[in-house]
């Protein structure tokens, strides 16, 4: 039984599942797909009523829905007030939906109407827009899989625990325990910036091992540790404007998480 006190198994039925996109690249949804295919046994378990990315049908009655995007509209927060009605589980499906994503980079922009006009050029005022926000600025979400896009492994293990009616276990702690089992030369060490120390571990640190500093896609830790990080910057060289212009990618819906 979900807090909202529906039922997430009805006794005769499979328990259905709908997936829903709003402001995003669909990349998820794409990797959904992707997963899928080689883990049938998932296919089998549930009855997918609704998935835009891969089937025509669109069935309402659902009890799990996985939520793709941010909200960028108001008319967003109504759709996902109904879904979050109708749904007993709510799992926001990536960074947009987690931390606002990259949509939140308009957030920081120096105002919305430029941004509009960058985008649709003389047609702007076809498409409102707000300040984007993750999902659960609007709506209470049961789980989240973060990172841009989801890592396929860490979707089919949150869909398993929800069917088992257990909460998804998400990494909490940073990003450089994975980076330095992997033996990585640190980026701070190649003159670099990385969010490693502040970031959600669990994509197996992929950005470091191919050169790149961490952009934080998967969302910060809990209770990030804002001296280790600024005593980091004392030791590359770095400040922390350098830092927090690494943080704009992923997190510019709410860089005062860290408080320096
Ligand atoms: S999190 Fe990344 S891959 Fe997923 S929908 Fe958003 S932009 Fe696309
Ligand atoms: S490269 Fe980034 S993730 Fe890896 S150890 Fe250094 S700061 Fe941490
Ligand atoms: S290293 Fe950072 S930016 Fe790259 S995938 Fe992992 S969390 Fe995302």
């Amino acid at each position: 039984m979900a807090e909202n006190g529906k039922p997430i198994r009805q006794a005769q039925d499979k328990p259905k599942v709908a997936f829903f996109d709003f402001a995003c690249c669909e990349g998820c949804q794409l990797t959904v797909v992707d997963s899928l295919q080689t883990h049938l046994e998932l296919v089998e378990a549930v009855e997918i009523v609704q998935f835009r990315e891969a089937m025509t049908e669109k069935g309402e009655d659902y009890q799990i829905a996985f939520i793709e995007g941010s909200c960028t509209r108001e008319e967003d927060e109504v759709r996902l007030k109904e879904i979050r009605k109708q749904a007993a589980i709510v799992v926001a499906l990536g960074a947009c939906a987690h931390t606002g994503g990259v949509n939140a980079l308009k957030n920081i922009q120096p105002s919305l109407q430029d941004v509009r006009e960058y985008v649709y050029g003389d047609k702007w005022e076809w498409y409102n827009t707000y300040p984007a926000r993750p999902i659960s600025a609007v709506i209470e979400v049961d789980a989240f899989i973060p990172g841009c896009p989801i890592d396929r492994f860490e979707f089919v293990d949150v869909v398993k625990k929800v069917l088992l009616g257990k909460q998804p276990v998400i990494p909490d702690y940073p990003l450089c325990v994975e980076c330095k089992l992997k033996e990585n030369v640190c980026m701070f060490d190649k003159g670099g910036v990385c969010l490693g120390p502040i970031t959600r571990a669990g994509c197996d640190a992929i950005c470091p091992t191919y050169g790149d500093g961490c952009e934080g896609c998967r969302g910060l830790i809990p209770n990030p540790n804002e001296n280790a990080m600024k005593e980091v910057l004392v030791e590359a060289g770095l400040t922390v404007e350098q830092l927090m212009a690494k943080m704009t990618m992923f997190n510019a819906y709410n860089p005062s998480q860290i408080d320096f």
